[in-house]
């Protein structure tokens, strides 16, 4: 943790649950002591967040896992950030690889979705990180610098944003990035943003990991310099592990 701000682990719980086991995981959750300096984050299907809101300690915001790139409107089946704000969300997850490489969002796109959240005031968890064929091919900070480019050359301030870097080949595969392989693209993230947008940014902007998170392995990553929180995606569904997981600061 480079002491840039409050440690924040978010979970996302995905296409995840049933309004059944999302009231047991809230009651976890809600009998969990969690660390009072981290920020704590969930984000649940929208479906259920409005339940989630009613039952869920204040201690802990919501986030939703994807907004629409503009006002609302006729866009079927889409969900727009005004609603996402009425509804008591303050996060929205943005760039995140099942959206990029299952839905097929692009950067330019996703550079816009962030634009117009931050515009409405939501906070944005913008995802970067490379395939496994793409960090064989050593090409692992050519495509998140781009990824980042995209956000940066979008957003017009980066007060409201925490970046999380999660390698794809990491995510619910169970094959956690090293402590180190982690460190040393978080490391070049904070670089790229001193370099292509401020000192400032770079020293204060939230730079969280993503990717097989769990009880277990947590507490290495967390003493990395550069590691300021985690993106939780599977061990979220847990109450009694997401816990250990937003704990493992200390
Ligand atoms: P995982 O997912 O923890 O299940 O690997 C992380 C994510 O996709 O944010």
């Amino acid at each position: 943790m480079a002491g840039t701000g409050t440690f924040f682990v978010g979970g996302n719980w995905k296409c995840n649950g049933t309004k059944e086991s999302i009231t047991k995981l809230v009651s976890d959750l809600n009998d969990t002591k969690l660390e009072t300096d981290v920020d704590v984050v969930v984000a649940p299907p929208f479906l259920y967040i409005d339940q989630v809101k009613a039952s869920l300690s204040d201690r802990i915001e919501i986030s939703a896992q994807n907004s629409w790139v503009g006002k609302g409107g006729a866009f079927t089946g889409e969900i727009s950030v005004e609603q996402l704000k009425d509804i008591g969300c303050k996060w929205v997850i943005l760039g995140h690889s099942e959206r990029r490489h299952i839905i097929g969002e692009n950067n330019e796109f996703i550079g816009k979705k962030a634009a117009y959240a931050l515009s409405q005031g939501l906070g944005v968890i913008a995802c970067i990180g490379e395939l496994l064929e793409e960090r064989e091919a050593g090409k692992t900070f050519d495509i998140c610098f781009e990824q980042l480019k995209a956000f940066a050359d979008a957003v017009p301030s980066w007060d409201n944003i925490v970046i999380a870097y999660e390698p794809v080949w990491a995510i619910g595969t169970g094959k956690v990035a090293t402590p180190l392989q982690a460190q040393e693209v978080h490391i070049a993230v904070r670089d790229w943003l001193k370099k292509n947008v401020s000192e400032e940014v770079a020293s204060k902007t939230r730079i969280i990991y993503g990717g097989s998170v769990n009880g277990g392995n947590c507490a290495e990553l967390a003493k990395q310099e550069d590691i300021d929180g985690f993106l939780v995606g599977g061990a979220s569904l847990k109450g009694p592990e997401f816990a250990t997981i937003i704990n493992s600061v200390t």
